[in-house]
């Protein structure tokens, strides 16, 4: 079983209901629009419920980066179509990281997931390459 450092629990009820939500949009997708206006507008639909929840979470978090330690956010864009990952602390906890490229060493790296509060250092400087 995974255990997590103890500053997620409070992220994961965040992200709870942020799914809930996201989860909704799709029922409401497949129950509203798909009989009335068919499967590529359910499809759209689907797709922009994501995007939504990707914005969600991409304004609330910051990434710091493995290599060089700079804290940076990343476009929506960015977050939306990159994959996220599990990281293991030395202590045995584990963290939720997504590998990104650093705007700063231009390492691609396993960045570290931040709560937006921790990152006041990017100061929206977080232009992200690829
Ligand atoms: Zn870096």
């Amino acid at each position: 079983m995974a255990r997590y450092v103890e500053r997620t629990k409070y992220d994961w009820w965040n992200t709870t209901w942020k799914l809930a939500l996201f989860i909704l949009l799709i029922v409401f997708s497949i129950a509203v629009i798909y009989p009335w206006r068919g499967p590529w507008w359910t499809a759209v639909m689907v797709v922009l419920s994501l995007w939504l929840y990707v914005r969600l979470v991409t304004q609330r978090t910051a990434y710091k980066c493995a290599s060089c330690g700079n804290v940076f956010q990343v476009p929506t864009a960015v977050n939306f179509f990159t994959t996220s990952s599990m990281g293991k602390n030395p202590d045995g906890t584990y963290f939720s990281a997504k590998n990104l490229t650093c705007p700063k060493c231009g390492k691609i790296t396993q960045a570290r997931v931040l709560k937006r509060a921790d990152a006041r250092v990017a100061k929206g400087s977080g232009r992200l390459l690829k």
